[in-house]
């Protein structure tokens, strides 16, 4: 038998046909010679597959071209059911905060000036008054996110001296953030104090002395506990602060801003709540239940928010144009709380009704087995994500594809946009929980050119 590698055509002789000469008029030299020479060695290493009519050649050589150029960072649907995926970005944006990031984005602003002086202001004035109305905090600061906002704010308030915190909250939130991590970053001291399942407020009056720089409280954002069980909450815990005269921080972690409790979500806290509970400082973040951007916020007393802002780690946490812009947007919709629950995606995405999933799906299915793609509709249940009610379960909807559940994920992941799902049963599901009403044709659409 010939060997077919013999008729494999050279790279040079490629990059002169008219095919590819077509395909550098819409791409860079150096991406199309690269993409010539994979086509040609991939083509040498596995000669059953290698291209052979010239028409397979230039299609294959558009292919890598396309995977070259394509951004590394790039939407995708989530057919997850989570809503508020950390690996998928959290939050989705409002309109409003998309328009206002677009708005600032293209040209200078008034970021750090102020306008009405005529000479440099704050950046970190944008934002305040609003989380100052909303939360019913003195003040607030902006910062990237929470995890630094918890740094911030130890770090100003009790650096050198301990920060007293119960071992039933001593979590991990994500691989890469444990609170005694964080907080030996800080420069606190952690003083544990009670038992994993029960802390009491004798448990941190033994602990607490002159060492003593705060009382941390840590929201337990991403599990939950039940049985034998007792927590001391911050509002038992104000006397004892007082007394010592040292603050206490909450790390709210969601920064829920309107209560959910209309929708079966009850349990967490508003901001409103933890900061009227007694705490000196709440820190939260801006892109879980709030419906922002990923930031870092944190409200408080006036005094020692203006301490953290003078801390020299607050000008490596600071908060960037875009994100102020989105956050400013995101908290004036919350000025009229129907309208937040309309138009921050992660709200509404929440508070659709088994009855809107139902047609959700319904729009769905019918379009996939009118073209001829064998699925069904099946319940499901979502979650919210990001540690917030942890142990909350939305009922759902979701399309179960029929076929090889392997296959179709492989499939859905490489094509544009890419669908994120999910296995259950060795089927492959399509939770439609945060598939945005806009979003479904586009997810007919990636299912239909992922079956072939
Ligand atoms: C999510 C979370 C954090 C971390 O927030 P980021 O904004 O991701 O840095 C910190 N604390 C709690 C309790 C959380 O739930």
């Amino acid at each position: 038998m010939s060997d077919p590698r013999r008729a494999l055509p050279s790279v040079s002789a490629l990059l002169e046909s008219a095919g590819v000469r077509a395909l550098l008029e819409s791409a860079p030299r150096g991406v199309v010679v690269d993409a010539v020479r994979a086509v040609v060695s991939h083509a040498r290493f596995d000669s059953t597959s290698a291209p052979i009519a010239e028409s397979e050649w230039m299609s294959a050589i558009a292919d890598r071209i396309r995977l070259a150029q394509q951004a590394s960072l790039r939407p995708v649907l989530n057919a997850t059911g989570i809503v508020l995926h950390t690996n998928l970005g959290r939050a989705p944006l409002a309109p409003d905060a998309i328009d206002a990031m677009t708005r600032i984005a293209a040209g200078y602003s008034n970021l750090e000036y102020d306008l009405d002086a005529g000479a440099r202001g704050s950046r970190y004035t944008h934002c305040a008054s609003l989380l100052r109305e909303l939360t019913g905090a003195e003040d607030a600061l902006v910062v990237n996110n929470c995890a630094a906002a918890l740094v911030l704010a130890l770090n100003t308030i009790a650096e050198g001296r301990e920060a007293i915190l119960s071992r039933g909250e001593l979590v991990e939130i994500g691989g890469s953030f444990r609170v005694h991590e964080i907080i030996a970053k800080s420069g606190a001291v952690l003083r544990e104090v009670g038992a994993t399942n029960r802390t009491h407020l004798a448990d941190y009056e033994r602990a607490a002395g002159p060492r003593t720089g705060a009382i941390l409280k840590v929201h337990r954002s991403n599990f939950a506990i039940e049985g034998f069980v007792a927590d001391t909450p911050v509002r038992d815990l104000v006397p004892l602060a007082q007394r010592l005269g040292v603050p206490i921080v909450h790390d709210l972690g969601s920064g829920l801003l309107i209560s959910l409790a209309e929708l079966g979500l009850e349990g967490e806290p508003t901001a409103r709540e933890a900061f009227a509970a007694g705490a000196s400082v709440v820190v939260m973040s801006g892109d879980k239940l709030l419906g922002g951007p990923q930031a870092g916020i944190i409200i408080g007393s006036a005094a020692l928010l203006a301490a953290m802002r003078a801390n020299p780690l607050a000008r490596s946490y600071r908060v960037d144009k875009l994100t102020l812009a989105a956050l400013e947007a995101t908290l004036t919709l919350y000025r009229e709380p129907e309208r937040a629950m309309r138009e921050i995606p992660a709200l509404a995405l929440l508070g659709a009704s088994l009855a809107d999933l139902r047609s959700r799906a319904t729009r769905i299915h019918d379009a996939l087995t009118a073209a001829g793609a064998e699925c069904e509709i099946v319940d499901s249940i979502s979650t919210v994500g990001a540690g917030a009610f942890p142990g909350a379960e939305l009922p759902s909807v979701a399309i179960a594809l029929a076929g090889d559940a392997e296959h179709w994920a492989r499939r859905l992941r490489a094509g544009t946009p890419a669908v994120i799902g999910r296995v259950r049963d060795d089927a492959f599901m399509l939770d439609v929980r945060a598939i945005a009403p806009a979003d479904v044709d586009a997810l007919i659409t990636a299912v239909l050119d992922a079956r072939d």
